[in-house]
């Protein structure tokens, strides 16, 4: 891996980087010497150290994004390698998932150890070093999370992922045009985990790429089985969860294409969903993203529509095939009428675009016959199915029975 190119001269006397502010960049020093100082509180100023040729400083401020913790000046003209935040977030992101989590955590623990002496040196009734580590683990979950991503990565290899999929109600026909593909992780000692646990952990740990990709390619393959074994009259889709991170590999849309390409189905059964965030975080590569895969006639769906709280003129902006009325909405429309206007307005809106509305979390007749004469084309939720197995799928659709909402 090659270290950035960026190099920074300073003089002998000048000030590299102060105590309290932050920091967004380290220094791989060169040549030179440098010598670190810690202002007190009383204004005293100690030195605590030198540091030369082939050491690092400012380290941590750039992992953990909190104050710089000393001042460092230079004591001889100096030459620095200059990592950038931006450089090691990368780097971070490009290693392996272990290595990232380990590195925060002794970095924050170093952190803390030298906090501990701080204080130590100016107080006489310090908490013993037990008790800090025991606040330290209460504060942090990052052993637990580093167990949990361990734990996912080998589920993820030994094959105890699973898809469910959860019909998705043409509200026009009462038929099921569709499914989404929902992440199980089916644990030897604990059963089913939710995605809701191990999610966040597989997104921060970079696992969720080869989680996605194992989850496109089994979506692909078992939409092939299902409709094989159902011979339904119109072709069926599924619709596949993708995070930011998906999006941030640069080839996200020909492995894409090639996993689709690779199985029975063909791109227009494909419904990418992503949330605004991920189009708001990352606007022009998403942009580029998402019209590749139009070109391709793979179909974009915004999930938890309505929680992002962004601009709506993204809707022009983005090629944007269907609206998922977040669930949040759904579960109040009975009871809030501002709820009942809101779902009222997005699907307004988005039939003007010509967009596809899906609500999502339908879990009474009320609620799906009220989204119906509102003229939501698509419903998802407990009142119709559950998120159910390949084999349960292919059952229930099997004995389907078109759904009679209100005339
Ligand atoms: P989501 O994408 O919004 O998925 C819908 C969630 O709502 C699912 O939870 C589903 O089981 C649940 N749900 C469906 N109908 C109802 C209903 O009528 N009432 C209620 N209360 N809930 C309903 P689940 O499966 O626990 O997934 C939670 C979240 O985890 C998903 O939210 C999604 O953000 C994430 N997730 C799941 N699978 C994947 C995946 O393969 N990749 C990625 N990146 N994220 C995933
Ligand atoms: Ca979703
Ligand atoms: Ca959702």
């Amino acid at each position: 891996m090659e270290i950035a190119e960026a190099k920074k001269m300073f003089k002998a006397g000048d000030v590299i980087m102060r105590q309290g502010d932050k920091g967004d960049c380290a220094y791989i020093i060169e040549e030179g010497l440098v010598e670190i100082l810690i202002e007190k509180d009383n204004g005293t100023i100690q030195q605590v150290g030198t540091r030369g040729e082939g050491t690092i400083i400012g380290e941590m401020a750039i992992v953990d994004d909190a104050p710089r913790t000393a001042t460092v000046k230079a004591l001889k003209d100096c030459k620095m390698l200059e990592i950038t935040r931006d450089d090691f977030s990368q780097r971070l992101k490009n290693a392996d998932p272990v290595i990232q989590m380990i590195s925060q955590v002794i970095l924050t623990r170093y952190r803390d150890t030298l906090t501990r002496s701080e204080i130590l040196r100016e107080s006489d009734n310090f908490p013993p070093p037990e008790a800090l580590e025991r606040s330290y683990a209460a504060r942090t979950d990052v052993v637990e999370s580093i167990k949990i991503a361990n734990e996912f990565k080998a589920a993820l290899e030994n094959g105890d992922l699973e898809l469910h999929y959860q019909p998705i109600i043409n509200l026009g026909n009462g038929n099921v045009s569709g499914f989404e593909a929902l992440m199980r992780w089916n644990h030897k000692k604990d059963g089913f985990i939710s995605p809701g646990v191990f999610i966040p952990i597989a997104e921060k740990s970079g696992l969720i790429i080869e989680a996605s990709k194992w989850a496109l390619k089994e979506a692909c393959a078992a939409l092939g089985r299902i409709e094989k074994a159902v011979e339904n009259s119109t072709p069926l889709y599924v619709s596949v969860n993708f995070s930011s991170h998906d999006f941030a590999e640069d080839n996200f849309v020909s492995n894409l294409l090639e996993t689709i390409q690779n199985s029975q189905i063909k791109p227009p059964q494909i419904k990418l969903e992503i949330t605004e965030r991920l189009l708001i975080q990352q606007p022009d590569n998403a942009k580029e993203t998402l019209e590749s895969c139009r070109d391709a006639g793979v179909g974009i769906a915004i999930d938890d529509f309505g929680t992002g709280y962004s601009s709506l003129s993204y809707l022009y902006y983005f090629p944007i095939q269907v609206l998922k009325i977040d669930q949040s909405f759904i579960r109040t429309i009975y009871r809030e009428d501002r709820s009942l206007e809101l779902v009222k307005s997005i699907v307004g809106l988005g039939k003007n675009m010509g967009m596809e509305i899906v609500a999502e979390g339908v879990e009474t007749l009320e609620e799906a016959e009220l989204l119906q004469n509102m003229g939501c084309d698509s419903a998802q939720g407990y009142y119709f199915a559950k998120p159910m197995s390949e084999q349960e799928v292919i059952k229930k659709l099997c004995h389907w029975k078109p759904l009679r909402l209100s005339a």
